[in-house]
């Protein structure tokens, strides 16, 4: 510190003084400095949310590029096994429920870490369901690598129960009674109430279940209960959607699943069922489980997480479009993002924090990061602090955080909407095509596609992102496409498919 000699006051006061200056002077470039650095930080996070914002750009024109591969894909699956990436599973599924099947109807599902027995009881034509009665079991973890005897006995012991229960105030009936099964594994079916298991996934690993009837498993089970039960269809969850849409609105031409994984089926005509002619019956049409969650192409805009994404998985290029719109990976796609971002830049401080965990971020925090409507931004906050345990992020960040998450849904959205024009357009609902079924042209057709599954029934930005790219993909024909929100499909609409299947008055598609 400089100051002249002399001790005199004034001297000592202009020593203070020049060393007051020069402190403030170190502050004032510290601050400087910091400002330097945070902007610096903040060009740097902005860069990597800019480029991955690019990454998954979905212009209209790159949606119908989407949509046309769609169709290809479609075709070539149809054409031959193994011709495409689409399976294009025959679910021999030949008639839909219309709405005036009557009578008592059970229904199993099994697909996840709990399996449902239900009871649905229908009363003919314009009284709809009359009642519905669910139970929920877990399935104990032994169970899901044990034998196929245990496994389908323990479910036919606990579907005995349920029954009893339920029948406990009718008559004793010696009817036999018609159990729908939803089985959401791949099964290759040779018909509509057979069909072999092609692998076990979501944790379950039964090694004697491979290249039996999954069916006669179920069946020998139930006649050991001594259950009176028969299995009419053999079905997967994204088919029981389209019953259960189909049993209340008839123009319903597809469903959509959503939740977890993803998946689609639709109504096709049996002469389009290239892989199918040899077995050609003289029926209408068939429904035909795409297992959609594996559709591939170059046109996807698939950035560097989702490679890496890819990388670390278990399935390995399997599931390539699961993996940009699905529940399971929406959330861990946003937390790849934000951990790059949280690396590179320091946004969010100390990177040791939870962000560095695969899924720590779950699709349903993702959503509530993304649709919190706050000025300030509280959830964001919240669940930073919470669940990710980095405290105080400033408010700028939190909107770089609600942005990532919004690309995130947005472009998954869009394919979700493009995927489903896809279908539309291959069975000449979109407009393009001329007029099928005997209409006069330009006549509007409406068009029915049932939806269900966690992510899109309560996920309503998401939604509006789905409806928002069908307009613009589909501008006036969209008026006449209906995109509607189903509930418990899986289960309900598997009784309604043992009814259509074994109504005298089926009717077929
Ligand atoms: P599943 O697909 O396992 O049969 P659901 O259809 O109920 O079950 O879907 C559950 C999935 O939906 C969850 O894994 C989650 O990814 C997603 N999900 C659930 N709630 C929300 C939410 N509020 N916002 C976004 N996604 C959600
Ligand atoms: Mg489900």
């Amino acid at each position: 510190m400089g100051g002249g000699g002399g001790g005199g006051g004034r001297g000592v006061w202009f020593g203070v003084a020049a060393g007051c200056a020069a402190a403030a002077c170190v502050i004032a470039v510290a601050l400087v400095s910091r400002r330097v650095k945070s902007h610096r930080r903040w060009q740097r996070a902005a860069e990597l949310v800019a480029e991955f914002e690019e990454g998954c750009a979905t212009p209209v024109g790159r949606l119908k590029q989407v949509v046309d591969a769609m169709v290809v894909e479609m075709h070539a699956g149809l054409a031959s096994d193994g011709g495409s990436k689409l399976k294009m599973l025959l679910t021999y599924v030949d008639s839909l429920p219309h709405g005036s099947e009557k009578g008592i109807y059970y229904a199993l599902d099994l697909g996840g870490t709990n399996f449902r027995v239900l009871q649905v009881q229908l009363g003919g034509k314009g009284s709809n369901i009359l009642k519905q009665k669910v139970e929920r079991q877990p399935i104990p973890q032994e169970l899901m690598t044990t034998t196929c005897e245990k496994m389908f006995g323990f479910i036919a012991s606990k579907l005995k129960q349920f029954v009893e229960k339920e029948e406990e105030s009718r008559e004793g009936t010696s009817e036999t009674r018609a159990l729908g099964f939803t089985f959401s594994f791949p099964v290759k079916q040779n018909s509509v109430s057979s069909g072999v298991l092609i692998k076990w996934t979501k944790g379950f690993s039964i090694e004697d279940a491979f290249n039996k009837d999954i069916v006669a498993c179920l069946q020998e089970a139930l006649t050991k209960e001594g259950l009176n039960m028969q299995v009419a269809v053999l079905v997967n969850d994204t088919v029981g959607t389209l019953a259960l849409g189909h049993y209340h609105d008839q123009d319903t031409v597809a469903a959509v699943i959503i939740g977890t994984g993803t998946n689609a089926c639709y109504v096709e005509r049996t002469d389009a069922i290239i892989k199918y002619q040899g077995l050609l019956t003289n029926y209408g049409g068939m429904v035909i489980n795409m297992e959609w969650g594996n559709f591939w192409t170059s046109h996807l805009p698939r950035t560097l997480y989702d490679i890496e994404l890819d990388e670390d998985s278990p399935n390995r290029t399997d599931q390539g479009f699961e993996k940009m719109i699905s529940g399971m990976y929406l959330g861990e796609i946003a937390r790849r993002v934000l951990f790059k971002i949280a690396v590179e830049s320091e946004v969010f401080g100390d990177v040791g924090s939870k962000l560095s965990q695969p899924f720590a971020l779950s699709t349903p925090l993702m959503a509530t990061i993304h649709e919190d409507d706050s000025a300030d931004l509280r959830e964001v906050k919240r669940i930073f602090e919470q669940i990710l345990q980095i405290p105080d992020i400033p408010l700028k960040t939190r909107r770089l955080v609600v942005k990532v998450c919004d690309i995130v849904s947005r472009r998954a959205a869009r394919l979700v909407a493009a995927g489903i024009v896809g279908i539309l357009k291959k069975i000449g609902r979109d407009g393009s095509g001329p007029s099928t079924s005997g209409r006069p042209r330009g006549e509007p057709r409406r068009t029915v596609v049932a939806v269900e599954g966690g992510l899109y029934e309560r996920y309503s930005l998401f939604r509006d992102y789905v409806d928002e790219a069908i307009v613009e993909i589909l501008g006036d024909v969209a008026q006449n496409i209906f995109l509607k929100t189903t509930v418990d499909g899986s289960g309900t609409g598997a009784a309604l498919l043992a009814a259509a299947h074994l109504s005298n008055r089926k009717s077929y598609i």
